[in-house]
């Protein structure tokens, strides 16, 4: 009995063999690759895929077969009948067809088998047919038991493919390309194995060899491009989907208002440059920023406004970034973003953070006004300041909270025992919280005076906090932290109702001057809530006066200057502080009509002789003069400086000299302040109740 082997090896054309195999192996490769592609779609689209599965399988199932029949020596003349041929190609296309769609059905765990056991049946009736074409003068008798094994080893095989086909795993598509060329190559041997020729030799005409390998070659080349077809198709909708996954990846790292990478990013980046830094014992910068004035933009322009910042606020980042440097700028938070600098030399990462903060600084012009955004820059390096990624950026952000607080700096170093202070100064925030409801605050009053007489012109108010720990905490430390969480809001109205309230209880129409922060400055509702103080106090809009640095006007120029104009038409006086100390620009006093000037304190720290401190009080007054504006000088504390005043002809005075800060008890006890008759200390108002000692 001839065995398989003897029959591949003794009766068929080598090269043929060859042939077929390779398409064989080529279109299970394919057919596998997009029965996985129809498997994984939904909709039209798992169509397309199923009718490119069934072509690539039919056809390469076909061919094999066809091009192993050619390639078949039977010994005798051989012929093919059309109509069968083609019959037996429909019967390989449909039946896979068929097969693909029960294995890809999902219906039930057996249904992937069940398809490839429809398709193996496909295979072997296509062979069968495909056989019943195949013409040959002589007898020909076919050998049960191979047949049976073959239509058997088919089914099985095929089965057995599409079931591991439709099993999760990378290699479940090699496995099916693998199983489905044995199962198609096994019948088709098996099959030519039970196959028996007794030569009948009729005209003793031979069919001719060369003839039947071009027709092998041509239609491998017809399945190759076939195949190949499928092969493509399957190709470029790989690299679609890799683009499309590539840009999903790219989207969920970036964030899409700014264009910047998002927090995610940061952390990978983070960890990715810390590794590199400790291979190379190198150092990582590690960049903490927060915008100034965001909050500030999004809450007086609208979220959209904010979003419009923050777009620029990243362009202009990502047009500062030095790629090749490998300088990185991400979105860490609402308004904060989070840079990593590989440390070549310390004049590089200041040219980078200068890079940054010109960009942070730059005005924005956005609907005819003019917006600083500002920021603050914490900067903490690896492995100097910190061991690990986490420690890095939390000392970042220390030193970030640090600029923050200090109006003078933008950029802050991280410094060991900063923690410390961080730490006592988030305390000191909380405490602040509850320091109103606790009544902890209280006023002072610190008397104004006309220098040539001595009069009294004034007070201004001084708030105090007396907390239960730490005892009196002085404005210039708590006021910042109150601007910092926007609780100045609450106190700032606070001081306000209470200091218009007590005043209105004084039988001297003295002025009361109440100091202002930036920060509520900018609400736009600051000329409502001091109309209705003043109604709620009576207290007579002409004895408020309200001090205001130049950093509030400098925020928001035109808006700062519409606001005071509604304020001064309640009848309310202006004043502007610290003068000298800050801007001190010609240009703010021109858009103006301030009711008062006031000299910082500081510069009467030196002798009253020290020609600067003269030069200043000059220049002042003269601009004074100018623009029709009296002027107050600040810290007076020795009777020379008082003089040196008197000479310059500066008409009014605030100092130790004439009156330390202190309660209104304390300046009504001196009897230089009298209460209303017929009201007496206890309708006056919180603050009397509560007087501290004074300083
Ligand atoms: P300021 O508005 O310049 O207030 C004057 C400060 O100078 C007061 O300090 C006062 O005690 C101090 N001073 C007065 N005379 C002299 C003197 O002859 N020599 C010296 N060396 N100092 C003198 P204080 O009370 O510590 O207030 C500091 C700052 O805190 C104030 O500066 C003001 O900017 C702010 N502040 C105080 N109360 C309030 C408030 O109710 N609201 C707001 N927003 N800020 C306030
Ligand atoms: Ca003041
Ligand atoms: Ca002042």
């Amino acid at each position: 009995m001839m065995t398989i082997v003897e029959c591949v090896l003794d009766e068929h054309d080598g090269w043929l063999v060859l042939l077929a195999a390779l398409l064989c192996v080529t279109g299970s490769w394919v057919t596998a690759r997009l029965f996985q592609r129809m498997a994984s779609t939904d909709g039209a689209q798992r169509y397309g895929w199923l009718f490119m599965t069934a072509l690539a399988a039919g056809v390469g199932i076909w061919c094999t077969h066809f091009i192993g029949m050619l390639g078949y020596d039977a010994g005798v003349p051989v012929g093919f009948d059309l109509a069968m041929t083609v019959v037996s190609l429909l019967v390989s296309v449909i039946g896979s067809t068929i097969g693909f769609i029960v294995a890809a059905s999902r219906l039930a765990r057996f249904t992937p088998a069940l398809g490839g056991a429809i398709v193996g049946l496909a295979i072997a009736a296509m062979h069968y047919t495909g056989m019943m074409a195949y013409r040959v003068q002589g007898i020909v008798s076919w050998n049960p038991t191979y047949l049976i094994v073959s239509i058997v080893l088919s089914v099985g095989l095929s089965a057995v493919a599409l079931h591991l086909a439709m099993r999760p795993g990378p290699r479940s598509t090699n496995f099916m390309a693998g199983v489905l060329a044995l199962a198609i190559v096994m019948l088709h041997f098996t099959g030519m194995t039970a196959f028996r020729v007794e030569p009948l030799l009729v005209d003793g005409s031979f069919s001719n060899p060369a003839a039947f390998q071009a027709l092998a070659f041509a239609v491998a080349a017809m399945s190759f491009v076939i195949v190949g077809a499928g092969a493509v198709s399957y190709m470029i909708d790989d690299s679609a989907r890799a683009a499309s996954m590539e840009k999903l990846r790219r989207l969920a790292l970036s964030d899409t208002l700014t264009g910047l990478p998002n927090r995610a990013s940061f952390n990978e980046r983070l960890n990715a440059e810390m590794a590199l830094a400790r291979e190379n014992n190198g150092r990582l910068v590690l960049v903490g920023i927060d915008l100034n004035r965001f909050k500030e933009v999004n809450d007086l322009r609208g979220h959209s406004a904010g979003d419009e910042v923050l777009r620029i606020l990243g362009r202009r980042i990502r047009e500062l970034l030095h790629e090749e440097a490998s300088e990185f700028v991400a979105r860490t938070g609402g308004d904060e973003f989070s840079g990593l600098y590989r440390m070549h030399d310390v004049h590089a990462l200041s040219d980078f953070l200068a890079r940054l903060e010109a960009a942070l600084f730059k005005p924005i012009h956005f609907d005819g006004a003019e917006i600083v955004p500002g920021a603050s820059f914490g900067v903490a390096i690896f492995p100097d300041d910190a061991a690990d990624a986490e420690n890095l950026v939390n000392h970042a952000d220390l030193a970030m909270y640090r600029a923050k607080a200090d109006p003078l700096r933008n950029v802050c170093f991280y410094e060991a025992g900063m923690d410390e202070k961080i730490r006592a100064r988030r305390t000191l925030a909380a405490d602040l919280r509850q320091a109103l409801e606790r009544h902890e605050f209280s006023l002072h009053y610190q008397v104004q005076t006309a220098v040539s007489t001595g009069d009294i012109l004034g007070y201004e108010v001084l708030l105090r906090w007396e907390h239960p720990q730490f005892g009196p905490i002085g404005p210039d430390e708590f006021i910042p932290l109150a601007e910092e969480n926007g609780l100045i809001l609450p106190i700032g109205e606070w001081v306000l109702r209470t200091a218009c309230a007590e005043a209105a209880t004084w039988a001297e129409p003295y002025k009361v001057a109440v100091n202002l922060s930036a920060v509520q400055f900018i609400r736009a509702d600051l000329p409502r809530v001091i109309m209705e103080t003043l109604i709620e106090t009576g207290l007579a809009p002409e004895r408020l006066e309200l001090e205001l640095t130049e950093s509030a006007i400098f925020a928001d120029r035109e808006r700062a200057l519409l606001m005071l104009r509604q304020i001064k038409n309640l009848g309310v006086s202006i004043a502007l502080d610290d003068f000298g100390t800050g801007y001190s620009s010609l240009e703010t006093l021109r858009a103006f009509p301030f009711d008062r000037i006031k000299i910082d304190r500081s510069f009467f720290t030196m002798a009253a002789d020290h020609p600067q401190t003269i030069a200043i009080v000059r220049a002042v007054l003269a601009l004074g003069k100018t623009f029709g504006i009296p002027v107050l000088a600040e810290g007076i504390e020795t009777e020379d400086q008082l003089s040196m005043l008197n000479a310059e002809g500066c008409e009014e005075a605030q100092g130790f000299l004439l009156g330390r800060p202190a309660p209104l008890v304390e300046i009504i006890g001196r009897g230089e302040l009298t209460l209303n008759a017929g009201r007496d200390g206890d309708d006056a108002g919180p603050a009397l109740k509560v007087a501290g000692a004074g300083n």
